[in-house]
């Protein structure tokens, strides 16, 4: 293993030794290729420079105590993908394609995966972009998959905590026939502005309505909602939310502890009614929130009454974490080891 300060990690980004790369050209993927180059040579004129073709997807592999190295779900990544390059005109990567270079890029920098001690995982970014050169807007002929890893610390310096999230009613980040069910950059581009000032403000996030009526809970900046009212855990239904395996996976857990789980329209004067709520995703699995401010109205939503994550939520995030970490029994066969 490297001699790093894995306990000392954030979320930054830190050179490994190699990433893997396979083209689409003629039509066809062609043979995965390792590479130890962290720049890529592009034309100028490439479709993902100019029109957005960019997808990605993030996953973690983790150290686990037993010795192994597992990574969650990621044929469940390679599906979301699959999706993605429907929604903006990308040929398909195969689940198998995917699979194989995740697990490869893993074995490749397998020492720069963090000790199980220090909470850390190694981060897996998957990335697809248009690299022919065009000038009208049509999607690209020729594309690179590419996948790289850099070990990232745990999003949560001091253990899991609740954090402030702040609606932002100026703001949108996807409209509800566009991409927000996918998983493309532009998204992203469209939320910087409400991020930079929900920082400014003091919150953790951003937090988003509906773009139509803004009358239903949408988004947690880049984290799908979740609440918890009595025995039912609650989750938005909407075209403009990007479909979280994490949200999934708590949904599952959810039912498997007995609780009910809707997952349907949720109005903002529902807020009032919940006794915990979450942000969700792969970076924090969740991130209990304390107050959510409507920064309009001024009207604040509490959901913890003491500054600390609810008892559901956080028998949620064990029960998750454990089966991450080869721990608790993996009921639904969504672990892979990759390294034994
Ligand atoms: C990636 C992402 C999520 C979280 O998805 P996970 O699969 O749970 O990591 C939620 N919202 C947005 C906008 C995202 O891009």
């Amino acid at each position: 293993m490297k001699n790093l300060d894995w306990a000392g990690l954030n979320f930054g980004y830190i050179p490994t030794d190699y990433n893997v790369r396979c083209y689409y050209r003629d039509g066809k993927w062609g043979e995965i290729e390792t590479c130890s180059d962290e720049y890529l040579k592009l034309h100028m004129a490439a479709t993902c420079l100019h029109y957005g073709q960019e997808a990605f997807e993030g996953l973690k592999a983790y150290r686990c105590p037993d010795g192994k190295v597992r990574v969650f779900r990621m044929g469940e990544n390679a599906a979301r993908l699959q999706e993605t390059c429907k929604g903006i005109m990308m040929p398909t990567v195969p689940v198998s394609l995917f699979e194989e270079m995740v697990t490869k890029v893993i074995r490749l920098n397998q020492e720069y995966i963090p000790t199980y001690e220090s909470k850390a995982a190694l981060y897996i970014r998957p990335l697809l972009i248009g690299t022919s050169a065009q000038v009208g807007v049509k999607p690209a002929e020729e594309y690179l998959f590419l996948i790289f890893v850099t070990p990232v610390g745990p999003y949560f310096k001091g253990g899991f905590s609740t954090n402030p999230y702040v609606i932002m009613r100026n703001f949108d980040r996807s409209a509800p026939l566009g991409t927000g069910m996918y998983k493309v950059g532009g998204n992203y581009a469209a939320s910087l502005r409400a991020n930079a000032l929900a920082h400014e403000k003091g919150y953790a996030s951003e937090f988003y309505l509906d773009a139509k009526e803004k009358k239903y809970v949408d988004e947690c900046g880049a984290a799908n909602f979740f609440a918890i009212k009595g025995n039912t855990y609650v989750t938005p239904k909407s075209t403009s939310i990007l479909p979280s395996i994490t949200n999934d996976s708590l949904m599952q857990l959810a039912r498997d502890l007995g609780m009910e789980v809707e997952r349907r329209p949720i109005p903002e004067e529902e807020l009032v009614t919940f006794e915990e709520a979450g942000a969700c995703g792969t970076a924090a699995v969740i991130s209990p929130i304390s107050y959510l401010d409507d920064m309009e109205t001024g009207q604040r939503y509490t959901f913890s009454a003491d500054g600390k994550p609810g008892p559901v939520s956080t028998r949620l995030y064990n029960l998750l974490r454990n089966i991450q970490y080869g721990i608790e029994e993996d009921k639904h066969g969504w672990t892979t080891v990759v390294i034994e």
